[in-house]
């Protein structure tokens, strides 16, 4: 049973390894233009909601027009540590399903237009004075069941068009926490406590970091990364992440 299951992996990275960019649509499946930006096609592009125009300052969650400071309700109450965070897409069902055809179905090839998005969203925002990208890291044990880190795929392609180095070792989950979309606010908090662990203290020392996720909801993780990042010696953090919900 075991090496059935490892057939089928090795067959899944192979198909993900040779899957061609660009002919396919990556959420409709609709034959595309070669030059179709990230692999999408113009009906699912025009649905989805990039962000664009007013956002938070700290955040980077969509602000609407009548917000008078450029501080979302949720930043102007709690502190975090990092410098900065953007987001390219708005959370909601079609989003949810570029991170979910990744995450749980797989699909590893996505997590290369997920990267061109950030990419793209990271030369709009003015945010390349990074030394080092991270990408959240899952507990080992969650990682051997997926049998992947799907913001360490992500990382690695935006450290490709960047040619800025990748680190997955640097930080590590040392406690397989619960997930957190199920928790309040409150227990997303103390869910985390001691949940992760600069290993590798030299390799962040004085750098600025680009922390990787796929989403961001509360912020409470890359929240509590980014300030084991700047206990550990970490100059300044910045977060890049797919998806964000919108603060009210
Ligand atoms: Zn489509
Ligand atoms: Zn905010």
């Amino acid at each position: 049973m075991k090496y059935v299951k490892l057939l089928y992996e090795y067959i899944d990275v192979f198909l993900n390894f040779i899957y061609p960019r660009n002919i396919y649509c990556i959420l409709c499946s609709a034959s595309i233009d070669r030059d179709e930006e990230y692999s999408i096609c113009y009906e699912c592009k025009r649905k989805l909601k990039f962000i664009y125009g007013k956002t938070c300052e700290k955040c980077g969650k969509p602000l609407n027009d009548l917000y008078l400071i450029n501080k979302c309700n949720d930043c102007v109450d709690n502190t975090y540590f990092f410098t900065k965070a953007v987001s390219c897409l708005e959370y909601d069902d079609l989003s949810k399903k570029i991170i979910y055809d990744l995450k749980y179905h797989k699909k590893r090839y996505i997590s290369y237009h997920i990267a061109e998005i950030i990419y793209d969203r990271l030369k709009e925002e003015n945010i390349s004075c990074f030394d080092i990208i991270i990408p959240v890291p899952l507990h080992e044990a969650k990682e051997r069941e997926r049998s992947f880190n799907q913001a360490y795929l992500i990382g690695k392609y935006i450290s490709k068009m960047t040619e800025i180095e990748v680190d997955n070792k640097a930080l590590l989950r040392v406690k397989n926490t619960v997930t957190q979309n199920k928790l309040t606010k409150e227990e997303r908090m103390t869910n985390l406590e001691g949940a992760f662990k600069v290993v590798n203290k030299d390799n962040i020392n004085h750098k600025n970091i680009l922390l990787v996720d796929d989403v961001f909801t509360t912020g409470a993780t890359v929240n509590r990364c980014s300030k084991i990042l700047l206990e550990n010696g970490a100059k300044r953090v910045y977060v890049a992440t797919l998806a964000t919900g919108r603060n009210m």
